[in-house]
């Protein structure tokens, strides 16, 4: 069965085609991963804005996608899309062109949750049977893990997602959108010796960058601190306070497999701090490839197909966006 996925919670719109027949060969399942992903120079992200960056960007994406695979519309079996959670304005526009697309060749649609998705990946591409995911993007923070028939959430964000959080620190900065990878840059400039204490919230398992954020902003105003520093002093803070609940989660979950996702995942930092941690308590842990954690259609097609098989679809004419769904929200009944 091939499956045309089709991203657009965010940033990024994305169209992939899986091939579920070559589920048993991981990564080789994927026939294409094609993106285009919004960002500024100054600024943050304006979900308008954004949309209209996708409606510009709908049809290169998707034509790409299928010519990359080596396919065409009428080979598709199944139209995905992420339903949720996202931005009402972005995930509008990828409802209506996978809509638009199964009305056309006639095909059947299913729309899925991205958060979960993040979590099927990696079961597709890595060695992960039953992990904890640490799961850190933009808008999204949470630790999910599989019990009793549902993802649910053992720890989140209070507040903001740790990349927003980031994103906004770069603002401050004046670093431009995204952040996270000029601020992971500058981190690298900086080290222990110029580390700046920092408020440290973790509250049960969950964690909150508001103070934090607060407090960054004023030692910018102030200006005695190096941007470098800064940079540092954030990463090893907030990495800390994710890993934190992450290794809480897998010993309430008596599970011994970490899987990372979400764009913050990306950074090297992050990933050599949750190596160690893992290590420490003789955990695996699995990273899939940067495309596949920051926010893709491919692991949209994937967990499309997996629901499909399972007997899951919408309707063309019902088929819609939940933008504030949240993870334990889905029965899960495909595993
Ligand atoms: P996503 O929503 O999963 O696509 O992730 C986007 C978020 O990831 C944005 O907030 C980025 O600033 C953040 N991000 C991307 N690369 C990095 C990195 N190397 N380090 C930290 N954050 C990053
Ligand atoms: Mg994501």
């Amino acid at each position: 069965m091939r499956v045309l996925g089709i991203e657009s919670t965010a940033h990024t719109f994305g169209a992939s085609v899986i091939d579920l027949a070559k589920e048993r060969e991981g990564e080789k399942a994927i026939l294409s991963d094609e993106k285009s992903a919004f960002s500024t120079e100054e600024g943050g992200m304006v979900p308008g804005e954004v949309a209209d960056h996708h409606v510009e960007a709908f049809d290169r994406v998707i034509r790409d996608a299928l010519a990359k695979a080596g396919v065409r519309l009428r080979d598709v079996d199944l139209v995905a899309y992420s339903k949720s959670p996202g931005l009402g304005h972005t995930l509008r526009v990828g409802a209506m062109a996978a809509r638009s697309i199964a009305l056309l060749a006639n095909r059947p649609l299913v729309g899925v949750n991205h958060c979960i998705a993040h979590l099927e990946i990696a079961r597709l591409v890595t060695d992960a049977k039953d992990p904890v995911l640490l799961y850190a993007s933009g808008a999204n923070t949470q630790i999910i893990a599989y019990e009793a028939g549902r993802y649910r959430i053992f720890g989140e964000t209070l507040d903001m997602g740790a990349g927003n959080f980031l994103d906004q620190f770069a603002r401050a900065l004046g670093l431009g959108f995204p952040g996270g990878p000029r601020i992971d840059a500058l981190a690298k400039e900086g080290d222990e010796k110029g580390f700046i204490e920092l408020p440290y919230t973790v509250k049960g398992m969950d964690v909150s960058f508001g103070g934090l954020l607060t407090r960054l902003k004023h030692l910018i105003r102030e200006g005695k601190r190096r941007r470098e520093d800064l940079c540092y002093s954030v990463q090893e803070t907030v990495f800390a306070m994710l890993l934190e609940v992450s290794e809480r989660a897998m010993a309430h979950c008596d599970k011994d497999e970490l899987v990372l996702g979400g764009g913050v995942a990306c950074n090297g930092r992050l990933q050599e701090m949750a190596k160690a941690m893992c290590a420490e308590r003789g955990a695996r842990i699995f990273i899939p490839a940067r495309p596949l954690l920051a926010d893709n259609a491919a692991m949209i097609a994937y967990l499309g197909g997996v629901m499909h098989r399972a007997g899951i679809s919408d309707s063309v004419r019902t088929a819609g966006i939940a933008p504030y769904e949240r993870t334990d929200d889905v029965a899960v009944t495909w595993r």
